[in-house]
């Protein structure tokens, strides 16, 4: 079987899907979807917390959102492990909102990279313009090369970095020294650390994901 495009955080520092998707097979129909669609406009926000999807061996493999969650469900892909105690209303049933979901087969993750991309890049860098240190929405975040393209800069992971507008304005076609600006931290491809961590931090609030991530 084939992977999808590798995004969001995988424990591993791996491949895995980003949150709104997720590597199971046979996972892209739109089974549920009805479901999910008839639900009032006031359950939308509650349909975008983020669920800990769980290799059917237990182990963490993404996050995802509980609208995608609820299909899995739905198409007996997954089961959940863990709810909160909500409840959404489809058409003729009621569901716990998902917590925690578990593959019920076992899902192998590929040995490959994590894809580079504007999306994983804010999420190492957590939002956070690496030039001025302040947290901003993705839509205030463009990517700066550290080295500029115009000077044979790459677009990788150790020249790519979340900064805002202003700061990537001011840079402009400069190295961060001739900018007299400095980087929060040098920064690296993901990996096994930053991706646990990472989970950790999506999950802080959600004492359900505890015993999944902590160990
Ligand atoms: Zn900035």
């Amino acid at each position: 079987m084939s992977a999808r495009r590798p995004e969001a955080v995988d424990p591993r520092g791996r491949c895995v899907p980003e949150a709104g998707s997720v590597l199971v097979p046979g996972a892209s129909g739109n089974v549920g979807a009805r479901h999910v669609h008839s639900l009032t406009p006031r359950r939308a926000s509650l349909m975008q917390e983020p669920v800990l999807v769980l290799n059917a061996t237990y182990e963490p493999i993404n996050v995802t959102a509980v609208r995608r969650a609820m299909v899995l469900l739905l198409k007996g892909v997954a089961q959940a492990e863990e709810v909160h105690n909500a409840e959404v209303h489809s058409t003729a049933h009621a569901h716990k909102v998902p917590s925690v979901i578990r593959l019920l087969a076992y899902r192998h993750i590929p040995q490959q990279s994590r894809a580079l991309s504007r999306k994983n890049i804010l999420l190492r860098d957590r939002n956070t313009c690496q030039f001025c240190g302040k947290i901003f929405p993705s839509s205030e975040l463009t990517l700066d090369h550290v080295m500029p393209r115009s000077r044979g800069g790459r677009s990788s992971w150790e020249n790519l970095v979340a900064c805002c507008y202003r700061c990537n304005n001011d840079k402009g076609d400069r190295t961060p020294e001739e900018a007299g600006l400095k980087l929060a931290r040098k920064p690296r491809p993901f990996t096994l650390h930053t991706s646990r961590q990472l989970m950790r931090l999506i999950g802080h609030r959600d004492e359900r994901w505890r015993k999944y991530l902590f160990y």
